[in-house]
């Protein structure tokens, strides 16, 4: 079948070589070119927020965990301190600061018009923060630093044991969720194999695990294809571990689950595709501010390009067969669905290597972000409703978004250095 990827990946065999082509022939170059843009490549993150699930006394002292900070000087002008407050946060954020002051007016003067009451009606009923998936917003400006991410590459850190065992261990068990044997007929039911961890779960449940699965695949087979090898002349050089993708992928090392785990990544993959699409009439109206003029507008260019690209490719992922059904009980879903994944985004400060840290943070970010776009109707983009309902994205997000995608695009092009070699050795 050729697979529409509506979310029930695991219904139909997927059409993975359409995606290979398009991936590595079109938009993985146009990606590397935009990702190396400086609106692109610094991204703020606080990397040292305390674990809020257990004491964590396992600071890595890893050297290929070290992240460089980046100082001031190096930043461009437009993201220096000062500078950035004004003018780098996007337009739309400072219309969501005036929407925040009216609400206050709103709530402390009661001899406000009918006006201005039915516009605080419509702001608490939209609140923004019912469409976010993620904590990190609100981490203090103070501990947030800036990090070149061509400088920190996401790589083989040698983070492994008992630390990312139980990071990993409390997204699925803890935070993934659970078949429950019930009577009532399945929310949306598809036809899942038996022994899968999804049997028994609705499609928005196998969603949820298929992305942080396809997550998991994508972060490993980095650490696998930028990993620690003999240089032949006693150092060592960094390079694609054919031994490390087999053990951790190949049906001989790890049975079908192999498979369905380089599968999830491509299921992630046309969701935060899908979600970059969907955002585009939102980047339209963005500047990509650094404070040099030719710079962004050529980055806005080459955003344009590859939304053009990816508006394309024919399989896209439906997000709108999600939460459907009975109003309440997928109003209950939806947010159910977002606790979990706010969670996860939490567990992040436990990821005992800073490196690690670092892309686990920016990827499910990224991650999140994409959510929140594909979940928030069909306001983006739309200026023609009030401000306090218009559709917003901070640069965080934007950048965390792009980068994220721009991760699994990278894994699925290393996918093919690995058929490659597979095929030689
Ligand atoms: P793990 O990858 O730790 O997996 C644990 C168990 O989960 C496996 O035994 C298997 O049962 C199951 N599993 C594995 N893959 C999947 C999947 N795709 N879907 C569902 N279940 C699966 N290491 C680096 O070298 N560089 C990095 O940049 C890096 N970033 C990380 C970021 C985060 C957020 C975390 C939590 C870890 C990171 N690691 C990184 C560590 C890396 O992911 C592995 O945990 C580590 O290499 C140990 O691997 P493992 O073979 O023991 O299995």
């Amino acid at each position: 079948c050729s697979c529409k990827l509506k979310g029930g990946l695991d219904d139909c065999s997927c059409d993975v070589e359409s995606i290979d082509s398009f991936n590595n022939g079109k938009i993985h170059p146009l990606l590397e070119e935009l990702l190396g843009r400086n609106y692109f490549r610094y991204f703020k993150v606080n990397l040292n927020k305390e674990c809020p699930f257990w004491y964590d006394d396992s600071k890595c002292a890893l050297k290929d965990c070290a992240v460089d900070i980046c100082t001031e000087e190096v930043l461009p002008e437009g993201m220096r301190n000062g500078h950035e407050i004004k003018k780098y946060m996007t337009d739309s954020l400072k219309e969501k600061e005036e929407c925040d002051e009216m609400m206050e007016l709103s709530t402390v003067d009661h001899t406000l018009s009918q006006e201005s009451k039915d516009a605080f009606v419509e702001w608490t009923e939209y609140d923004d923060s019912q469409l976010s998936f993620c904590v990190m917003d609100d981490e203090d400006e103070n501990d947030m630093q800036y990090v070149d991410l061509l400088l920190n590459p996401e790589r083989y850190t040698g983070y492994k044991g008992e630390s990312p065992h139980r990071i990993w261990r409390s997204i699925y068990e803890e935070n993934c969720f659970k078949p429950v044997q019930s009577t009532r007929p399945s929310y949306s039911p598809n036809i899942v194999s038996k022994g899968s961890p999804l049997e028994g779960l609705c499609l928005e449940k196998r969603v949820f695990y298929r992305v942080i699965s396809g997550l998991h695949s994508s972060i490993n087979i980095h650490l696998c294809a930028r990993h620690l090898l003999p240089d032949g002349w006693g150092r060592t050089k960094w390079g694609p571990k054919l031994e490390e993708f087999r053990k951790r992928f190949s049906p001989e090392s790890v049975g079908p689950q192999g498979t369905t785990r380089l599968k999830n990544l491509y299921f992630v993959y046309l969701l935060e595709l899908r979600a970059l699409v969907k955002a585009a009439p939102y980047f339209l109206n963005q500047t990509f501010y650094t404070g040099d003029q030719r710079e962004d507008s050529e980055v806005r260019q080459l955003l344009m390009e590859v939304l053009e690209v990816a508006r394309q490719f024919p399989y896209q992922f439906d997000e709108n067969t999600m939460f459907q059904g009975d109003p309440k009980e997928a109003r209950r879903l939806k947010e159910e669905f977002r606790q979990h994944f706010w969670n996860v985004t939490r567990i992040m400060d436990c990821v005992g290597c800073d490196k690690c840290r670092l892309w686990g943070k920016l990827q499910v970010h990224g991650l999140g972000t994409a959510l929140k776009v594909l979940f928030s109707g069909d306001i983006i983009g739309r200026t023609d409703i009030p401000h306090n309902r218009q559709f917003h994205m901070t640069r965080r997000e934007i950048v965390a978004l792009v980068n994220a995608f721009g991760r699994l695009s990278k894994s699925i092009r290393a996918l093919e250095d690995f058929k490659n070699m597979m095929k030689t050795s």
